[in-house]
């Protein structure tokens, strides 16, 4: 009954936050510390490419970060989830290691999470063979016509295979969405004209176990406000920055997108603001190349970077301005 009460009060006060926009949530705080979690690993590789996988790829971009955010802020503490190719932990299972990458972000007070992930689509890496139709023929079939036998013409279609390519690319940024409304934010991120590609995945985990939060528990509902009032409006920025970056670079911009599957849960329980970066998709054979590359993985490194640098001037000026 008690923890009734609190969860209402805790409840209405996040709410009565909410009426005052962000700028109460600016919290004058320096960015101290940066949590990097590369996707996936060892019992997991995530999605494959024809020659490299996901987690793989992922920690070799994750690690350029950190040094290069390093290079540039030494006062910046960076703790990665894992550092080589296994479950962070290292764990046995998807979820505990899911648990775990929430769990490290809170304990070393991250202030900011960035989870850097591959993308993927179509029904395998750089492509698959189809069946269509090239032509016609004929063919005489008896038919029985007003009782008798005759022969017919008839058109019969002639199937070849084709190689089909796995075109599905660009970047794209996940940031939790609030709530399902809230994945109809518009960002601010011109987003170019892609077409929405078939049987494309994303981030989306059907397998896993991890409760998601129920939106009708009170405590969740709390939680969430807390997470909207303190990090939602952040992590749009950060997200949108990135996203800016991938353009000028000339990569495909997929957007900025607000989601709230099982695949980004991650992104909720860290109490920080937090985005999932997907750098290419390791599906699409130009991509895949793009992506191990050292000039593909410098430049995304780089985009990073300068969105980060961006964000940071941003929240630490408002730090200093307003008291
Ligand atoms: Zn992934």
């Amino acid at each position: 009954m008690k923890k009734t009460l609190l969860i209402i009060v805790v409840f209405v006060s996040a709410i009565s936050l909410l009426a005052f926009e962000d700028n109460s949530a600016e919290h004058p705080k320096a960015i101290n510390t940066i949590i990097i979690d590369p996707g996936h690993g060892g019992l997991d590789p995530g999605a494959p490419g024809s020659f490299s996988t996901e987690a793989n790829v992922s920690l070799a971009v994750s690690l350029r970060l950190g040094d290069s955010i390093k290079k540039h802020f030494p006062d910046i503490k960076i703790i990665y989830t894992r550092t080589t190719d296994v479950l962070p932990g290292p764990k046995q299972n998807k979820d505990a290691a899911l648990l775990y990458r929430a769990d490290l972000a809170n304990e070393s007070k991250g202030d900011l999470f960035i989870a850097i992930h591959c993308n993927s689509a179509g029904r395998a890496p750089g492509g698959w063979y189809g069946k269509r139709v090239s032509h016609y023929t004929t063919t005489t079939k008896k038919v029985k016509s007003k009782g008798k036998w005759v022969n017919k013409t008839v058109k019969v279609p002639v199937y070849e295979t084709y190689w089909i390519e796995n075109k599905a690319k660009g970047t794209e940024t996940y940031v939790w969405a609030v709530n399902k409304n809230d994945a109809k934010i518009k960002s601010v991120s011109k987003n170019s004209d892609y077409v929405e590609d078939d049987e494309y995945s994303g981030e989306i985990d059907s397998t896993s176990a991890v409760k998601l939060p129920d939106p009708s528990d009170p405590a969740e509902k709390a939680r969430m406000l807390v997470y909207a009032q303190n990090y939602f409006r952040k992590s749009l920025t950060l997200a949108d920055l990135i996203q800016q970056e991938f353009a000028k670079t000339g990569r495909v911009d997929r957007g900025v997108k607000q989601r709230n599957d099982r695949g980004i849960w991650v992104l909720q329980a860290t109490g920080m603001p937090s985005v999932l970066v997907e750098i290419g998709f390791i599906s699409n054979k130009e991509e895949e190349e793009y992506i191990n590359s050292d000039k593909g993985q410098e430049e995304i490194v780089n985009n990073i970077l300068t969105a980060f640098k961006t964000y940071k001037e941003k929240y630490e000026q408002k730090a200093t301005t307003t008291e």
